[in-house]
């Protein structure tokens, strides 16, 4: 967990932040840096802050919008985040609104924001840097201009949007206002130049740690997708993302395991009629207990926080990918998952894309992809390999994740992948694994006696146990890109397989485990079987449905088990508890009070 700031000696400003954290989201203490930031807003200090998502950004402009003379603008990429994000501050009791295509009450928003009426106002950056918004703004009193997703500003970024690059201008006709930039993903380069395009002194830059600790990460080799998928969900009741690579995998997987689980599961990819694009969305924001199977296409933009799984069924892009999907897990704090099922193959293709990258570009890519094999393929801590890759300098050991948990053997495999190697070599560089096994191992077929390979000197050389290592040796041979694909999917040698043939490079590599000793099922944080918390969860999605927004609005699931365990039985003591503020006790006490007597 991140460690809470020590709080004794605060500030008055401080002082009254944490008052306001208490009366208006029901939060004890800040977490980890946001009491900086938040000093730094109150004081009128500029900030860039690069938190992990699920850190807390959205309370550091909401927090001061509600204790701040004048409104604070938010800059949002996406409506949907704007719409999200508008749920939660309304539940809250913060005045909020929003000014885009996609709202109807423009000109209530415009004359609340005139009459000093609006804490929070979000607009997409394209809005912002039309001539008549900036006439509205001048119209208004505003109490800071906060640049959420800031990293769009950039080139160096992945999402890089040209509107972005108006904001400077916009900040600097309102250079009295302070400026708040928000991102979860900047490297350096992007960090300097978020800096410079949103004219940021350096001494802005406040940095939170990469962990995301209540995230628990394991990676394993695919054998059998669907069935290894439906054990997680059975592991896992809440709310899960799959992420598959191909639009026909989503459709597939959707179906079979809706079938398979009895659970509702439902498909996302750009391939999709938008109608039903968008209905599963807004369906799976909705749910406690629905799967979506999708896309990459799917994740930016969507806020929800009771994600508690995420899925990969092959190997993501990067690292920096794997972080930023499987980081839509767990943003509400509680244990979630994170499990990828990768394959030899997945290496294979993503080393053959290599050659359609420009050229310029191979040599990065291929390093990224060689990050990748050795945080899939290594024994040690997989957070430990996350977050060093961020330049961070983690512990060896995390406690949280499958090589923790259960650190496997090492062993060498070295004389193993020599003979796979030389079989490769030996039938000429063509055949894909299943031919080369049966080679190895001395099985006769028609391919094996037409093409004499029982007469090679490597035929049936590998006996007894070591049949068993066949597999994930070759995996790891793939992985590392010592074999590559041919045009027709047969094996060839690569990268530096001569070295190992010659002696001069090993290949340790994990013990394989037998399936049954991996399996340890982790305590889901939700009381099972408690009918008070049943009871809870109906009534608060009674509610929900009443307001029209998704269950985690009315209440996190957190603020439900303290309810459960601790049993208050007066609207004081309920209001104690976490993430019930004024606006919620009000609105919900009554109700949830009733349901805990009866219960
Ligand atoms: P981010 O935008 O950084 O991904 P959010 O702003 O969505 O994160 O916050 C993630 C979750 O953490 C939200 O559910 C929010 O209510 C909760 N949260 C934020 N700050 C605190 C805090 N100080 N104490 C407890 N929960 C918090
Ligand atoms: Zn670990």
């Amino acid at each position: 967990m991140l460690a809470d700031p020590p709080q004794d000696d605060i500030a008055p400003p401080l002082l009254e932040a944490k008052e306001a954290l208490r009366r208006v989201f029901g939060f004890e203490n800040f977490r980890g840096v946001q009491q900086d930031v938040i000093a730094r807003v109150l004081a009128g200090q500029p900030s860039l802050a690069i938190m992990p998502t699920g850190a807390g950004k959205s309370l550091l402009y909401q927090l001061p919008a509600t204790m701040l003379d004048g409104t604070v603008l938010v800059i949002s990429p996406l409506i949907a985040l704007m719409h999200d994000q508008l749920r939660s501050a309304r539940a809250n009791g913060i005045r909020a609104a929003t000014l885009t295509s996609a709202d109807s009450d423009w000109r209530e928003t415009q004359d609340a924001f005139r009459a000093g009426e609006l804490d929070l106002l979000y607009v997409a950056p394209e809005r912002a840097s039309q001539p008549h918004f900036r006439e509205l703004l001048a119209q208004a009193k505003l109490a800071l201009i906060a640049v959420d997703e800031a990293h769009c500003v950039s080139e160096w970024g992945h999402d890089f949007r040209p509107d972005y690059r108006q904001l400077r201008g916009l900040m600097d006709a309102h250079s009295d206002v302070p400026r708040l930039a928000l991102t979860a993903t900047a490297d350096a380069r992007t960090r300097a130049d978020i800096l410079t395009q949103l004219g940021l002194p350096d001494e802005a830059l406040v940095i939170a740690g990469f962990d995301r600790p209540n995230i628990h990460y394991a990676i394993r080799a695919r054998d059998s997708l669907a069935r290894q998928l439906a054990t997680l969900m059975a592991e896992v009741p809440g709310p899960g993302i799959i992420y598959a690579p191909t639009r026909k995998k989503v459709e597939q997987l959707a179906a079979d395991l809706a079938k398979a689980t009895g659970r509702e599961v439902r498909p996302y990819h750009a391939g999709l009629d938008p109608q039903m694009r968008a209905d599963n969305q807004s369906a799976f924001v909705a749910s406690e207990d629905m799967v979506i199977v999708a896309t990459i296409a799917f994740g930016m933009g969507i806020d929800k926080p009771d994600v508690r799984f995420v899925a990969h069924a092959g190997i993501p892009k990067s690292i920096e990918a794997y972080y930023q999907e499987t980081g839509r897990a767990g943003r509400d704090g509680d244990p979630a998952k994170a499990v990828m099922l990768w394959g030899a193959g997945d290496f294979v293709q993503a080393r053959a894309r290599l050659s359609e990258v420009p050229e310029a570009r191979q040599r990065d890519e291929q390093v990224r992809l060689d990050a990748l094999a050795a945080l899939v393929e290594g024994v040690g801590c997989r957070r430990a390999v996350l977050l060093r890759y961020f330049d961070e300098v983690p512990p060896q050991s995390c406690g949280n994740c499958d090589n923790c948990n259960a650190p496997p053997a090492v062993i060498d495999a070295t004389e193993t992948a020599r003979k796979v190697l030389s079989a490769v070599y030996r039938t000429g560089q063509s055949f894909g694994f299943g031919h080369i096994q049966k080679v190895l191992t001395g099985v006769q077929d028609d391919r094996v006696s037409q093409r004499r390979h029982d007469q090679l000197s490597v035929f049936g050389i590998v006996e007894g146990e070591e049949a068993a290592l066949l597999k994930p040796v070759a995996r790891a041979l793939q992985a590392r890109g010592f074999l590559t694909a041919t045009e027709h999917g047969g094996l060839a040698l690569g990268g530096e397989a001569r070295e190992l043939l010659k002696g001069e490079a090993s290949l340790p590599i994990a013990q394989p485990v037998k399936r049954s000793r991996r399996k340890r099922v982790d305590p889901t944080p939700n009381p099972v079987g408690d009918p008070l918390f049943e009871a809870l969860r109906a009534k608060r999605r009674e509610l929900a449905e009443e307001a029209g927004v998704p269950p985690y609005v009315v209440f996190h699931d957190a603020t439900l088990r303290e309810m459960a365990s601790q049993r208050p039985s007066s609207r004081e003591e309920l209001g104690h508890l976490q993430g019930i503020g004024a606006k919620k006790l009000d609105a919900y006490g009554t109700a949830f009070l009733k349901v805990i007597a009866e219960n």
